[in-house]
């Protein structure tokens, strides 16, 4: 029996692990994948995400977790009508895996126990616990008084779990594809850029630099045109950016949230917390790290706060979380502003 189990060890699970752990409360964070995992994403530390590193970790971010360009210094968006807006801003560039297994270390030595390779498949509220049964070898079920669900975009336990009681806000999804290249182009490695023409992706297409590898992406919302706009968006940077690919080494897709004007979220029922992607946090400049982290702090705030009045939890949740949605609003009318397309997702 557990005060609480974190589901995926993620930004989000690995924060509301360690805050939990730190505090005396006896932790289990599962984690399906065997870590280091890897994780699809532009790696991109924004000056928020480096403070609460700091705040929530006690550290700032080791050089192990970065890759070369290792600072970053901002986003350059290219809106729907060609124009360019710089958002200059002091950052990092981490590879996911180094980052995320760092995470899962701190909430470690704080004293959370961390069990990779590890799903769990079901969770199901009982008289005053939540009894998981877990996937893997030997199949094993495990109680704990709360769980932290962070187990990110995909949803799929979420999914049994509303299942079980009412229903859930069913998001769509938008499918990213990106491959890595060896090459040469004419843009500062040191920055992100985001292009928000309709005719390049059906949300966004970037590029940015890792490891001196041209990363180059798009994302849609049609599975069956990704290589229709990939196709568009490498002849766009050829002509405007002299981009030269000489061999592409890797590519990989993944799924994001498709954000939709409100920022709606799912905060959990029972006792049961969602927390990160899952719950519907993510920045609509595609920023989720943050947003990750600080719903998985607030979330095990508010059982900590809480332990003895589950009723209590989620209400305590949303109100910690209010500024969370406020900024995550805020990011919205921004993009929303630059690309008619987001506007018409509502
Ligand atoms: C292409 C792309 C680029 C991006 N670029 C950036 C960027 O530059 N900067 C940024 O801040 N954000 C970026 N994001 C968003 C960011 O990656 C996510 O918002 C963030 O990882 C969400 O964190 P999380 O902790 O909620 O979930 P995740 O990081 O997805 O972690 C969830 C974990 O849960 C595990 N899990 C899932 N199901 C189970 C289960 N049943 N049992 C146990 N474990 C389970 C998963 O294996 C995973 O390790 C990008 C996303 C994409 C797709």
């Amino acid at each position: 029996m557990y005060d609480v189990m974190v589901v995926g060890a993620g930004p989000a699970g690995c924060t509301a692990a360690k805050t939990l752990a730190e505090k005396g409360k006896k932790i289990l964070l599962l984690e399906k994948f065997k870590m280091p995992r890897y994780k699809s994403c532009s790696g991109v530390l924004i000056r928020k995400s480096m403070d609460l590193v700091k705040t929530y970790f006690g550290e700032a971010v080791p050089a192990s977790a970065l890759c070369t360009s290792t600072q970053n210094r901002g986003m350059v968006f290219t809106d729907d009508k060609g124009k360019e807006y710089r958002f200059e801003q002091e950052g990092l560039n981490v590879w996911r895996s180094h980052f995320d297994g760092w995470l899962a270390g701190k909430a470690k030595e704080s004293g959370a126990e961390v069990k990779d390779g590890t799903a769990v498949v079901s969770c199901t509220e009982k008289d005053g616990f939540v009894e998981a049964s877990l996937g893997g070898e030997g199949t094993d079920t495990v109680r704990a008084g709360y769980v932290i669900d962070c187990e990110g975009v995909v949803g799929t336990l979420k999914r049994r779990i509303f299942r079980q009681t009412s229903s859930a806000s069913e998001p769509g999804y938008i499918t990213t594809y990106q491959t890595f290249n060896e090459g040469s182009i004419d843009l500062d490695p040191h920055y992100f850029y985001a292009y928000l023409q309709p005719a390049l992706s059906q949300y966004d297409a970037w590029f940015n630099v890792k490891d001196d590898l041209l990363v180059l992406g798009v994302s849609v919302k049609d599975r069956e045109q990704i290589a229709h706009y990939y196709r568009r968006f490498l002849a766009y940077m050829k002509e405007n950016h002299r981009l030269r690919i000489d061999r592409q080494t890797k590519e990989d897709k993944w799924l994001m949230p498709q954000i939709i004007p409100g920022c709606l979220v799912d905060y959990g029922v029972g006792r049961i917390l969602f927390a990160g992607e899952v719950a519907g946090f993510l920045n609509p400049m595609g920023e989720g790290i943050s947003a990750g982290m600080e719903s998985g702090y607030h979330a095990a705030c508010a059982v900590m706060e809480n332990f003895g009045q589950p009723e209590s939890v989620r209400e305590t949740y949303r109100k910690r979380t209010e500024e969370l949605q406020a900024y995550m609003q805020r990011q919205w009318s921004l993009v929303g502003g630059m690309a008619a397309t987001f506007a018409k997702m509502a």
